[in-house]
């Protein structure tokens, strides 16, 4: 995973752009767009580049990942 977007999952969380919806739901800004925000659970997310991911990675075994992602696994070790 590249540090970036371990940056931008940082910041998602103390700009408090994560917030917890329901077990296992959580809403997040769009870091390039305020007023978007994304439906992300802790293995899936709604942003162009998760479902960008699959596209081209599929089958490779490999998982997706996102800033948005990111910011979920951070947000909860700091919960
Ligand atoms: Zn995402």
């Amino acid at each position: 995973m590249s540090a970036s977007t371990i940056k931008k999952a940082k910041k998602l969380v103390e700009t408090s752009g994560v917030k917890k919806i329901d077990d296992d739901l959580y809403q997040i800004k769009s870091s390039s767009d305020p007023d978007k925000s994304y439906f992300v659970t802790s293995d899936s997310c709604e942003c162009p580049g998760f479902k960008n991911f699959y596209k081209f990675h599929h089958g490779k075994g490999l998982k997706a990942n996102c800033s948005h992602l990111e910011a979920v696994r951070i947000f909860k070790k700091e919960e």
